[in-house]
């Protein structure tokens, strides 16, 4: 006698948000996005509002700033949220929860998360996606300390957001 399968669900139609501070958006978080808007029906950047961090631009500003630089990609939106995340996945009907990993240390905390979020909503998936490999040492708060310093962020960022960045710090003076 062969077992039954047990007929799960089948989504139709798979909505992704990727959550985040982007402060700023990077060349690896667009990576990302570009990537799974290629693996989902919609895809939705959502910056987090969180304060518990002390961001260089407001939320506004970085959706703004992300809204412009995922300007050629159709199924990509820009939206912020307050609190869980699961609760803006249930309310946006999203399935899938997308985080980037980088490195060793990324995986720790984001697989902590994860099941943190499966405890809460069970019917919300993380998948990661893993950074492209010239993208595995970037960071928001590198790029932000490079800029600092005085040093050139045009290959790290989109140029509309170095230009942002350069006026909160003065341009580069780096020479090579
Ligand atoms: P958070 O403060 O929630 O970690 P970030 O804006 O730093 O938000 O990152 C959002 C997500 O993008 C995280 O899953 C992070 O691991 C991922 N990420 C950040 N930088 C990169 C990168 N260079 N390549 C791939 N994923 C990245």
């Amino acid at each position: 006698m062969g077992h039954t399968l047990r007929r799960e669900p089948i989504y139709l139609l798979m909505i992704a948000i990727y959550p985040g501070s982007f402060d700023p958006i990077t060349l690896g978080h667009l990576d990302i996005i570009t990537r799974s808007s290629k693996l989902y029906e919609q895809v939705v950047v959502v910056v987090s509002r969180n304060p518990s961090k002390n961001p260089l631009f407001s939320v506004e500003k970085r959706m703004a700033q992300i809204k412009e630089a995922t300007q050629p990609l159709s199924n990509v939106a820009v939206d912020s949220f307050d609190g869980l995340t699961v609760s803006y996945a249930r309310e946006k009907q999203a399935n899938v929860l997308l985080r980037g990993l980088r490195v060793l240390s990324d995986f720790e905390k984001e697989l902590q998360m994860a099941h943190t979020n499966k405890t809460l909503s069970d019917d919300i998936e993380t998948v990661f996606l893993a950074t492209s490999t010239e993208y595995g040492f970037l960071s928001s708060s590198l790029v932000k300390e490079i800029a600092k310093f005085g040093g050139p962020i045009d290959h790290l960022v989109p140029k509309h957001i170095a230009a942002d960045i350069e006026k909160c710090y003065g341009k580069a003076s780096f020479q090579q």
